[in-house]
């Protein structure tokens, strides 16, 4: 339970979660953020305004998934690594997560990365397909890793330093 241990139980996460239509679309982010805190970087980080934290600032933010093109500006804006994105559409049997990321050192492109659950488990290596920087004034990077579908829903970190060439 998130209060207890840091982890969202199912029901949290389906609660966030885009309806089967919306993921079969294409890219969507998804903010798994579920503590009333005073925070929004998130909606000003969406030039779409995908993303509502309402009616004050302590709401949690909520995604309008009609609206959002998973463009992925929010991911590394989040200070609570809370936003993801996720392609279901990105191959035949791989989807493309979209994760937030602030240790060293940063997984390359064309690297194989070490897949991590939400409690920290280990799934698998996949391959990272994008490592973005949030530029100067931000150190949180981007990192968009190609899963199987299957697991698009579980991946949501890599293991620091878990790194290896080659697919
Ligand atoms: S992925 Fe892009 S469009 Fe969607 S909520 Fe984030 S910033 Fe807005
Ligand atoms: S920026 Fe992150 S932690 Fe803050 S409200 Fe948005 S999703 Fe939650």
């Amino acid at each position: 339970m998130l209060i207890q241990d840091g982890i969202p139980t199912r029901e949290d996460i389906q609660s966030v979660t885009p309806p089967a239509h919306r993921l079969a679309q294409g890219a969507v982010a998804i903010a798994e953020c579920f503590q009333k805190i005073p925070c929004n970087p998130c909606a000003k980080a969406c030039v779409k305004k995908a993303i509502r934290v309402e009616p004050d600032i302590n709401a949690t933010p909520k995604v309008d998934f009609d609206i959002c093109n998973g463009c992925g500006a929010c991911v590394a804006r989040c200070p609570g690594l809370a936003i993801f994105v996720v392609d279901m559409t990105y191959s035949g049997g791989e989807a493309l997560v979209k994760l937030p990321f602030e240790f060293l050192p940063v997984p390359q492109e064309g690297q194989l990365a070490c897949g991590l659950s939400r409690s920290g488990e280990e799934l698998g290596w996949f391959p990272v397909v994008k490592a973005v920087s949030g530029g100067k004034r931000n150190m949180t990077c981007t990192i968009s890793l190609a899963v199987p579908k299957e697991l698009a829903m579980e991946v949501r970190n890599i293991k620091v330093g878990g790194y290896r060439d080659g697919r």
